[in-house]
């Protein structure tokens, strides 16, 4: 089974290939709700991808810190995750310091992701805005020379933007994956988080994950697929040709 990386510092992370795409989610299950399909399906392609969780996500009414590491760790499973880790910044009070931003900027450095994603910005959760400033930042800061920071300076090509929030927002994505061939993985990395998504919750139908199914369901309509997942970008996306267009 895959196992978290709890680390002080980046520095001391076993040395790794670059990767393809780092997801930089707030909370152990963001980067599974927003984006799991489109994790797991990018795997298929060969893709290296990578979750780098900044909190523990603890406490929560029905979760512990090693609860939720073991449900992280069968979610990065189900997803079949290249690497997954854990910053270890505060919980609830997660925060866009300059002392994050370095701790983020230099796993940046060490992970070498070609893309980054990161929390759609506006949300009603104050932790995941504060990533998402915190992210963008470190994406800046991770290229600067002459700092002590580890790891050569580097600069993620993209960023991008996903949907895990806590708004009852009727977003307009810049672009929908068709994630029909992985819907069933995806649910899979959230059904893991049983302390989150399972106990205690309403279990009279729409259950959350009905509702999760609902939407991946909508997003999926409005392509013409099964299932979809949306993504947002500030800076315009380049194709390479019009064929990548469904
Ligand atoms: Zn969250």
């Amino acid at each position: 089974m895959m196992a978290v990386v709890f680390t002080e510092s980046p520095a001391n992370l076993a040395p790794i290939s670059p990767l393809d795409m780092l997801v930089v989610a707030p909370h152990p299950d963001d980067a599974e709700l927003g984006m799991g399909g489109t994790i797991a399906k990018m795997i298929s392609r060969g893709w290296r991808v990578g979750v780098l969780d900044l909190t523990t996500g603890e406490p929560t009414p029905h979760g512990s810190e090693t609860l939720r590491r073991t449900e992280t760790n069968v979610a990065s499973d189900a997803l079949k995750l290249t690497w997954r880790g854990n910053a270890g910044l505060p919980n609830r009070s997660l925060q866009h310091t300059l002392e994050a931003r370095e701790l983020v900027a230099s796993y940046f450095r060490i992970l070498k992701p070609k893309w980054v994603f990161a929390p759609y910005w506006q949300d009603a959760h104050p932790d995941h805005v504060a990533a998402t400033d915190l992210i963008e930042a470190a994406r800046f800061w991770a290229k600067l020379s002459r700092t002590d920071m580890p790891g050569e300076p580097f600069h993620p090509d993209r960023v991008f933007y996903y949907y895990c929030i806590h708004l009852r927002l009727a977003v307009q994505p810049s672009w929908i994956v068709d994630i029909s061939d992985h819907w069933d993985a995806k649910l899979a990395s959230i059904r893991a988080y049983e302390s989150q998504f399972i106990t205690g919750r309403d279990s009279q139908p729409p259950t959350m994950l009905d509702r999760l199914h609902d939407e991946a369901s909508n997003w999926g309509r409005l392509i013409g697929r099964r299932y979809g997942e949306p993504f947002a970008t500030k800076e315009p996306l380049a194709l390479d040709s019009l064929e990548s267009i469904l």
